[in-house]
């Protein structure tokens, strides 16, 4: 059975990219009724920020993509952290030096920077391959003896042995078929002179006993593929399938959303606000602006994928029913902020309860006493005009409170002396109007000469601004007591 896995780095918070990643592992498991696993890639010490794992804990949680086994959850391939794996890595490497697989090389920093730069000098450059790795200094060229002094006396790394001349065909189900010559491959690091294994080999050795079946990962990792093909093949074990995402891009088109740079985004690129450690600043996520988690996610699903057809508002639950690998895109994606608002502004009709109680506290915070019908009244009539909950109340004020301010640039266009007697005669046909309704207004005011003035005069007297609803709807639902004293205090 389908058995996937999101293996983030805990280098800091996730981003868009990272948790489409994991939203696109978690689709493909529950649509085929496997397993999404959450392993936490922690072999690069020098790199960890202590709370981006309690991070991506609570960013799946807000998503509600939450992982069936590993970190946090448990699960029969404990432990999901490679840190604590060390011991199972060095079984493999071992396994990797007697088969011939891998060797042992001294080289040290300074040894490889000369040969680099001897490289360079000739228009070369350095690679740590089949062509001259008999040259270096590694245990291909010694003795048992040799060697056994060595590694007593010296400090070493173990790298992979590529053999050359061949072709390695490689499918991907974004890409397709991928070959790379092998001679064209370095003999990358498996050990670390520190002792430490590298991200290859235990994303790999991970992937087998964790029995991963699907690799599901950014395509800045398809240079990597050979390599962990070539490692699978060398310990006599079959490759799992892989599936290249796409990137998503910095708007300017000049590389993809890393955490490494992201003060140049014009865009929010963190999902839930992240706290760093050590500057102690706070940068706030979707989570924090208002995004519901549905919209979120929905507008992440079609960065990058879509089903066919025009529809575009998806639950979690229709997502994992449509969708599949196969129509995932090939080339890079760019975000858009104004769809992402456009997908919120499609959820806000769900959550209109939450509207509700939004607009209650703040007319409670100000003491004005309404009814319940009331206020769903201003939501249904307002909602159209927001896109997050927390717009509600610049846009419906003016149902609860007289305007304290005008919009100055229009107060000093339209209110002068000949205006402002067009509204002590409107105000007359006002008074005159018992059933105060928006039909009855509109009808009155039809035909009047200087419509448009009056309407901008009543605007300004009601709302303060040339902005909100139909202005006879705010006059029923304000009513007629409270219409003319905002008039009247314009008119002073
Ligand atoms: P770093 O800046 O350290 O390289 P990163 O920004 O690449 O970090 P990771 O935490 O290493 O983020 O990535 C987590 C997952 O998200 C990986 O599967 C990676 O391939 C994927 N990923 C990273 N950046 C993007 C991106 N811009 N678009 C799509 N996927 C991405
Ligand atoms: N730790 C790697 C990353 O964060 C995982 C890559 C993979 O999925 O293999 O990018």
């Amino acid at each position: 059975s389908v058995r996937v896995r999101f293996a983030p780095s805990p280098t800091g918070p996730l981003h868009l990219g990272g948790i489409r990643t994991a939203l696109y592992n978690y689709l493909f498991a529950k649509k085929h009724g496997g397993k999404f696993i959450l392993r936490i890639e922690d072999t690069d010490r020098k790199r960890f920020i202590e709370n981006s794992e309690s991070y991506i804990l609570e960013t799946l949680k807000w998503c509600h993509i939450e992982p069936d086994e590993g970190v946090g959850y448990g699960g029969p391939y404990f432990p999901y952290y490679q840190s604590k794996r060390i011991n199972i890595y060095r079984l493999y490497i071992n396994k990797l030096l007697k088969k011939g697989n891998a060797y042992y090389a001294f080289d040290t920093d300074q040894d490889l920077d000369k040969k680099r730069k001897e490289y360079n000098h000739r228009g070369l450059t350095f690679s740590y391959n089949s062509r001259i790795r008999m040259k270096l200094n590694n245990s291909l060229s010694m003795t048992k003896e040799q060697l056994h002094d060595k590694l007593r006396s010296c400090s070493y790394v173990v790298r992979f042995k590529i053999e050359p001349g061949k072709k390695l065909k490689m499918y991907d189900i974004i890409r397709g078929n991928i070959i790379v010559d092998t001679d064209h491959l370095d003999d990358k690091i498996l050990l670390k002179s520190d002792g430490g294994v590298t991200y290859h080999l235990a994303n790999t050795i991970d992937d087998f006993l964790m029995k991963i079946t699907h690799v599901i990962r950014g395509e800045e990792w398809i240079p990597s593929m050979s390599l962990h093909v070539l490692l699978y093949k060398s310990l006599g074990w079959t490759p799992p399938h892989f599936a290249h995402l796409p990137l998503i891009l910095k708007n300017d088109g000049r590389g993809k959303i890393s955490k490494r740079n992201t003060d140049s985004f014009n865009f929010p690129i963190y999902p839930i606000q992240w706290k760093n450690p050590k500057t102690k600043t706070i940068i706030p996520g979707y989570r924090e602006l208002g995004y519901f988690p549905e919209a979120f996610v929905n507008m992440l699903a079609l960065l990058g994928w879509n089903p066919g057809g025009e529809r575009e508002v998806f639950s979690l639950q229709e997502l994992i029913n449509l969708f599949s690998l196969e129509k995932i895109k090939k080339s890079g994606v760019f975000f858009d902020i104004k769809k992402a608002n456009w997908f919120n502004k499609k959820y806000l009709n769900e959550k209109k309860e939450k509207i509700f109680s939004f607009l209650f506290e703040k007319i409670k915070t100000r003491s004005i006493l309404c009814k319940k019908d009331y206020l769903w009244k201003v939501i249904y009539l307002t909602i159209n005009r927001i896109h997050f909950i927390h717009e509600i109340w610049e846009h419906s004020f003016y149902f609860f409170i007289s305007p304290s301010s005008y919009d100055v640039h229009f107060f000093n266009k339209i209110c002068h002396e000949n205006t402002i007697s067009q509204l002590e005669n409107a105000k007359i046909l006002l008074y005159k109007i018992n059933a105060f309704t928006s039909f009855n207004l509109k009808f009155l005011f039809q035909k009047t000469k200087n419509k448009h003035q009056i309407m901008q005069l009543f605007r300004l007297a009601l709302v303060g601004f040339l902005k909100g609803i139909d202005i006879f709807i705010i006059f029923e639902m304000i009513g007629k007591k409270e219409s003319m004293q905002r008039i009247e205090k314009l008119i002073n």
